[in-house]
């Protein structure tokens, strides 16, 4: 495998720059026609006789010339190359017809099909399927592209600059990579809107979509008016283009794709109406509209110079959409939910085999670095890098940002130079944060004599794999101090960690405090710190911040959860007591209530107690989870009725946070009533449900009590027909399926006629629920591990990007016990003697299998 990595270290500027570029299309669904006329120049900042290497993978070349002189040298397997006696000495056109053939691409990169239409997926190296180019980002070149076709609909990036009948051609004056070319044709509808950017241009936005679906596109044009508003608003920056074009596809492996002024979507990300959409869906609508949106500027107009800086346009992109959903709903909830996000995702992988830095130093296929880590810690390193230089110092250094790098490809050095520049600070320590994989622990313990408290704390990173030797990180540690009648004794501060072990002294203090440490979550570490069920309860009560009173909440839960996994301990009023105080406290937000009483998460546990050297058993887990549901269900009970009654909403349904969180409450009240009652108020609710949030919600409460068979059938036949949907139903079946009973369940639902395993979103709603239900994927048998491998095994020559991304199902195998080991290496074994294995799928078994 080594062998055919890419490395960091051996980054080349490339020989050649470009231009211009022409592309004409005349699309055929098995023999589209690609003619490019590039105009390349030698790059001065790389001197010398260099060839020039063309990227192209399964393209039929037609005929290829440089300056009409017919080119002689063959492709191979991933290009072309141009020997150097054969180029000119200054600029010069390379003229090409290639022949590719979208209809049967099924990897879904490059030009491919979907349900008629044609779109395409470029990022990271999809353009090589589409033509000969230096597919790389640090080659930038404005586009003109001509699309020769009769579908009715015809895009391409940029302004349309001509139309005719069957043709029509789009330029696009911004220079951009390869990978954020894109094209569309289809039969297709828009839902429109105008918007006027702060310096007056005026702007067409269009959503397109199937006939049909032109209904359910108000929401995402919504969330889009509101991010453009938001990115002007915010970081000053301002659309550049006369229309801003969405496109929704069915078929895509990724959620959405940034391509300059058309953004193609999973339609998923795109489609919504109460009745056929959750409240998550909305946030997740609204999010990665913005995400998408706000790349213009932070990965388009600036782009990576190679794909080891991706977290150069993904973290900063990540962290400006948490941004924009904070403001948008409530930045307590959103931090909360970011936290959960990353712990279950991405701390996981930082704590197994495929554990590597934000920034990678090399990659066998790119596409497995789009990881938790990339986007989520990348996100949170620069969250830590505004703590550390304050909102001024943050708006200051992105400003010159934008100023010194606007149309250029950069990297993590010109990111960090800017905050130096523009704030006088050293970062090279905190550069660590890019390089060195793992989740540091951060341990603090504490003294308390005369009136002065010190907080002694320690920070160590444990080995990942390539990286046995760690060093120290700054850390941000955001702190406040509660006297013991709940007043703030020390308003948030920030302490900076540098060193391996520091100590942090506070005086004239009049009684012991009570520490409140890593408020905001201020560092992606895992604080270690013993403290008794009493002070988790108070800071529960009494903490002023938000995310610490969950976390305390949390806390208190998990040591429970633990206990009674490993000492049959069962729950006690400390935990009962203080949950149901927050449960019904109308002070607070119910969208906070409603995540306060959500339980932590099986696979969240298992990690918990592997990092505390138990080995966690499933089963144990599942049941003794199940078992805390109860206790609460009835401390609980005299309160439920009247919580799902009070938060009943009375008018019409709208999407807005408020309204969603008192939905989210409601639904957690009608969970904990559904142990008790046997299901009555659960059927009940499905049944008069008037939106997708409580129809599923009713569903899935039911399911987890082993009922709702005859909903089930009642669900399918009223949205039999609506592919996002019956996704829902799908995986709804196999997250809340009995341990014993969930392969059984996946295989069955295998079997069912709508079950389009070529489809990746179906995929993922009965593959991904398979290993999201805890305790049934690790279930003794093994039974899930090979159903899960069998699939893989039968997607990858198909789609190698979604086999590679689904088999990461795996990568937890050293939490678990000898046999479970054995049975998980197994089938990676199986995996990867699979004949034709994708260099996708093989590295992601290999990296893992180690
Ligand atoms: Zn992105």
């Amino acid at each position: 495998m080594t062998d055919t990595a890419i490395r960091l270290a051996d980054y080349l500027a490339p020989s050649h720059l470009i231009e211009s570029v022409a592309l004409t299309f005349r699309l055929a669904p098995e023999a589209t026609l690609v003619l490019s006329t590039i105009r390349f120049t030698p790059n001065k900042a790389r001197p010398g006789s260099h060839d020039l290497r063309l990227d192209g993978e399964n393209l039929t070349l037609i005929e290829a010339a440089i300056d009409g002189v017919p080119v002689t040298a063959e492709p191979d397997e991933t290009g072309l190359t141009l020997p150097w006696a054969d180029l000119p000495e200054g600029p010069f056109t390379f003229t090409a017809e290639v022949e590719i053939s979208p209809a049967t691409n099924t990897a879904l990169e490059g030009l491919y099909m979907s349900n008629g239409m044609y779109c395409t997926q470029c990022e990271a190296e999809g353009f090589r399927k589409i033509t000969f180019y230096p597919d790389r980002p640090d080659v930038m070149a404005p586009f003109r592209v001509r699309i020769e076709s009769d579908m009715p609909v015809l895009l391409s990036n940029g302004n349309e600059t001509a139309t005719g009948p069957g043709w029509a051609e789009w330029t696009d004056p911004w220079p951009k990579p390869a990978y954020l070319f894109a094209l569309v044709a289809g039969d297709l509808i828009a839902h429109s809107a105008g918007f006027t950017t702060m310096s007056g241009r005026p702007v067409a936005l269009n959503i397109w979509v199937r006939p049909g679906d032109e209904g359910r596109c108000a929401y995402a044009m919504d969330s889009l008016i509101r991010s453009m508003r938001w990115d002007e608003q915010t970081y000053g920056r301002e659309y550049d283009l006369d229309v801003f074009n969405i496109v929704a596809v069915d078929d895509f492996n990724m959620g959405a794709m940034e391509n300059k002024g058309l953004n193609i979507f999973n339609s998923k990300y795109v489609l919504a109406l109460p009745e056929t959409a959750t409240d998550d869906d909305f946030a997740r609508i609204e999010a990665i509209i913005a995400h998408e949106y706000f790349h213009n500027w932070t990965g388009n107009r600036i782009t990576c110079r190679d794909w080891f800086q991706l977290c150069l346009k993904e973290g900063l992109t990540v962290f400006r959409d948490q941004q924009f959903s904070g403001d948008m709903r409530s930045h307590a909830v959103k931090r909360i939910e970011d936290v959960l996000t990353l712990r279950a995702r991405q701390f996981r992988e930082d704590g197994g085999p495929l554990a590597h830095p934000v920034r990678p130093e090399e990659y066998v296929e790119i596409n497995n670095f789009y990881t938790a880590t990339v986007y989520e810690k990348g996100a949170e390193v620069i969250g830590m890098l505004k703590r550390l230089v304050g909102d001024d110092g943050y708006a200051r250094a992105l400003d010159l940002y934008f100023q010194r790098h606007d149309g250029e490809a950069a990297t993590i050095e010109d990111w960090l130079k800017v905050f130096e520049d523009a704030t006088g600070r050293d970062l090279a320590q905190f550069k660590r944060w890019y390089s060195e994989a793992g989740t540091p622990r951060l341990k603090a313990t504490e003294d308390w004599a005369d009136g002065v408290w010190t907080l002694h704390l320690e920070q160590v990173t444990p080995p990942t794999p390539g990286q046995p030797l760690k060093h120290p990180k700054v850390i941000p540690v955001a702190l406040g101090l509660l006297n013991g009648n709940g007043d703030e004794v020390l308003p948030t501060t920030v302490l900076e960690m540098t060193e391996a072990k520091q100590s942090f002294r506070f005086d004239k203090l009049a009684t012991r405090p009570i520490p409140s440490i890593l408020r905001g979550f201020s560092a992606p570490v895992i604080l270690e710190r013993a403290t008794s069920p009493e002070e988790r309860a108070f800071l529960l009560a009494h903490d002023t911040d938000p995310f610490n009173k969950w976390e305390a909440g949390r806390a208190l839960a998990k040591d429970l959860l633990a206990r009674m996994v490993t000492d049959n301990a069962s729950p006690g009023p400390d935990w009962l007591d203080a949950l149901a105080r927050v449960a019904t406290d109308d002070s607070l937000d119910p969208a906070f209530r409603a995540l306060a009483l959500r339980l932590p998460g099986e696979d969240d546990m298992a990690q918990t107690l592997h990092a505390s050297g138990i080995t966690p058993d499933p089963a144990r887990i599942h049941a003794a989870r199940r078992q805390m549901a109860d206790a609460l269900a009835r401390r609980l009970q005299p309160e439920l009725a009247g919580l799902i009654d009070s938060l009943a909403e009375p008018g019409p349904f709208t999407p807005e946070a408020r309204a969603a969180g008192r939905r989210a409450l409601r639904l957690a009240a009608l969970a904990l009533v559904t142990r008790t009652d046997g299901g009555l108020r659960a059927a009940e609710a499905f049944r008069s449900a008037n939106n997708m949030t409580e129809e599923v919600g009713a569903l899935a409460c039911l399911l987890d009590i082993g009922r709702g068979q005859s909903e089930l059938d009642t669900f399918e036949s009223r949205w039999g027909k609506d592919r996002l949907v019956m996704d829902k139903w799908f995986s709804l079946q196999i997250l809340y399926a009995a341990p014993e009973a969930t392969a059984e369940t996946t295989r069955r639902l295998t079997d069912h006629p709508a079950f389009d395993w070529k489809n990746p979103n179906r995929f993922r709603s009965v593959l991904g629920a398979l290993s999201g239900n805890h305790a049934g994927f690790h279930h003794a048998s093994g039974d899930s591990y090979r159903l899960l491998a069998d699939w893989l095994i039968r997607l990858d020559p198909l789609n190698p990007q979604t086999a590679a991304r689904m088999s990461t199902a795996f990568e937890t195998w050293a939490r678990y016990d000898a046999d479970r080991q054995a049975l998980i290496q197994t089938e990676l074994d199986r995996v990867l003697a699979a004949p034709g294995l994708s260099r996708d799928l093989a590295e992601m078994a290999e990296r893992m299998r180690r």
